[in-house]
């Protein structure tokens, strides 16, 4: 198959070849017929040379002049070349009609030629007729009587012989030649595309991304050295794209494994980056076809796209914005290649966890002031009372006193259970022996411990398992304590004549401790924030009954540190139920 380059080369070779031969056929005719033409001419004015005209003359003055005359031309046959297509005739001089022939049929028609009519007005008719069919030469003979015209024709059948085999013969030259070309060229044009193929499959590889498999060519020409070059260019850009993909991958693993998240930004504003951090940041919802104005502006971060690539009048813009309940930090930076700003980066920072951190800390702080004024509130001004002359009546002496005593246990117990708190977040807790705990006994002792406290109220207070816990090693002091300050909420937030049951058991690899009272129980909104310090559901109530609101905080702070669990469900009015797990 004749493809491409090959068809083309192949093409070149068999027109070139038509030309060629063309050319040199043509010239050869030309030349043929002209040689000819010039061949007659020279043949007749040699054998017509003075001498023969002169003699010619003298047989046309003498007797018996035509016979004479005739037989003088006829003896020149060789010379004149005579033959089937080469004749003579004698005319008369004057009329030009023929007075005698070498070949009757052939002389017929003659005609008045223009070398006849030169002849007839007694110059040498050699005028060489090119474009005729015959070439003629006549040659006039004066005498007395009248004289003659000795007329040579060729009929030129001769050369259109020559020149018709001489055609066939350039014909035959040319379909050997095109035959000859079409296969050298063929082979000649292989020479070129097949490594002009080679260099294309290369490229084609290259261009798949096999770097590797290109072998270097064994020729020497300018393809072979194209080729090669081509072959040391695949091996630079191999060497280049895995430089740049190791650089890719190292930014790509830092990307993908950052704490922060990252938004990129391309000049339209549409996101062309992000990472798994980010996409964990921001909502499904508003990823979808994100771009930087509308986001930014939807979440209030107070900056746009164009104070980042235009103004530039901020050096590293920061924000912070409150987003899908996170807290999150904003920086902002353009991206730039070769001096142009080509986008815009968003590193965005969770920042929650500090943020509530730093809430709590203040709420706890005021909490505290709070919760240790009002006692001190309540002693001032008793005191005050009594300076005033509250302290001449024995009775409001008494009565006052006592309660700025009551007041001041309430702050050391504020401050004991502080300081406790501040003991279990710095895990402070002296490393002891575990003890080896019974659980019936130590639960069936709290709910002896907690009798006279309960009955005090008209509580009835029962312990029941479920079923025996093998005994177990932990901290049973803190243990005690926690189980203790669960079942005097029982009995604080449960009215008189209410009932406190304690249950314990094994489930699976934990015992579980339930306090489960009766009482007025604890609405559902307030349940989620029950553990928290100083959260007290009715903080008055609370107050009267001693509380400080931080018994639950530093019950769930130990139970977390002897590795259990603690919950609470309750229902406002009905009673509440208190869970405690603990490996065992
Ligand atoms: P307090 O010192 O006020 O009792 P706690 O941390 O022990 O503080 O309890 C927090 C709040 O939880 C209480 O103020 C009370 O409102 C509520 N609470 C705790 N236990 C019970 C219970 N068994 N029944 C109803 N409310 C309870």
């Amino acid at each position: 198959m004749l493809k491409g380059i090959q068809y083309k080369i192949v093409l070149i070779f068999v027109l070139l070849t038509i030309s060629i031969i063309t050319v040199v056929g043509s010239f050869m005719l030309v030349n043929i017929v002209n040689f000819y033409n010039e061949e007659f001419s020279v043949m007749m004015s040699k054998v017509f040379n003075d001498d023969l005209v002169y003699q010619l003359e003298q047989y046309a003055n003498a007797d018996n002049s035509l016979e004479n005359v005739s037989t003088a031309v006829n003896s020149y046959i060789g010379p004149l070349g005579l033959d089937t297509y080469r004749f003579y005739c004698i005319l008369d001089l004057k009329s030009g009609n023929v007075l005698k022939s070498s070949d009757s049929l052939l002389s017929a028609n003659l005609g008045k030629t223009d070398n006849i009519i030169m002849a007839m007005s007694g110059l040498r008719g050699d005028l060489a007729n090119t474009d005729k069919n015959y070439m003629d030469y006549a040659v006039p003979i004066n005498s007395d009587n009248g004289g003659y015209i000795v007329y040579i024709r060729d009929t030129k059948e001769e050369l259109d012989s020559i020149t018709n085999n001489v055609l066939i013969i350039v014909l035959q030259a040319l379909l050997l030649a095109v035959f000859t070309s079409v296969i050298i060229g063929y082979l000649l044009s292989k020479t070129i595309t097949v490594p002009i193929i080679t260099l294309t499959k290369r490229a084609e590889k290259l261009a798949t991304g096999e770097f590797d498999s290109i072998e270097p060519s064994k020729e020497n020409d300018e393809i072979g050295r194209l080729s090669n070059a081509f072959g040391y260019m695949a091996q630079e850009l191999s060497k280049n794209i895995n430089v740049v993909n190791e650089e890719k991958n190292k930014v790509e693993t830092i990307l993908q494994n950052m704490t922060d998240g990252i938004l990129a930004f391309d000049l339209e504003q549409k996101l062309i980056h992000t990472n798994p951090e980010a996409q964990h940041m921001i909502l499904a919802s508003d990823l979808e076809n994100l771009t930087f104005d509308s986001f930014f502006k939807k979440v209030d971060a107070d900056i746009t796209f164009g104070d980042l690539i235009y103004m530039k009048s901020e050096t590293d813009p920061e924000r912070q914005i409150e987003y899908n309940s996170r807290y999150l930090k904003l920086n902002f930076a353009p991206i730039e290649s070769d001096g142009k700003i080509i986008g815009v980066l968003v590193v965005m920072h969770d920042i929650t966890n500090r943020e509530k951190l730093e809430l709590s800390r203040r709420e706890f702080v005021s909490n505290v002031s709070h919760e240790l004024r009002t006692p001190l509130t309540t002693v001032k001004s008793y005191a005050e009372t009594l300076l005033d002359g509250a302290i001449e009546d024995k009775e409001l002496q008494t009565s006052f006193l006592s309660v700025i005593i009551k007041e001041a246990d309430r702050m050391t117990r504020i401050v004991k259970d502080l300081l406790t708190l501040s003991r279990l977040d710095e895990a402070q807790t002296e490393a002891k022996e575990p003890d080896d705990i019974n659980l019936q006994m130590l639960l069936e002792g709290v709910a002896e411990k907690m009798y006279i406290t309960a009955k005090k109220k008209n509580q009835e207070i029962t312990y029941k398992k479920i079923n025996d816990v093998a005994v177990f090693k932990n901290d049973r002091d803190k243990l005690e304590q926690v189980v203790i300050n669960i079942v005097s909420n029982a009995i604080k937030y449960t009215p008189e004549g209410g009932k406190i049951d304690i249950v314990s058991g094994k489930a699976y690899n934990d015992a579980f401790i339930k306090v489960i009272d009766n009482g007025i129980g604890i609405p559902k909104e307030n349940l989620s924030r029950i553990f928290e310090r100083f959260y007290r559901v009715d903080k008055a109530r609370s107050r009267d009954t001693g509380g400080t609101g931080l018994g639950l905080a530093i019950a769930k702070q130990i139970i977390e540190s002897l590795g259990g669990n603690i919950s609470i469900t309750s229902e406002f009015g009905v009673g509440t139920e208190v869970v405690i797990t603990i490996p065992a």
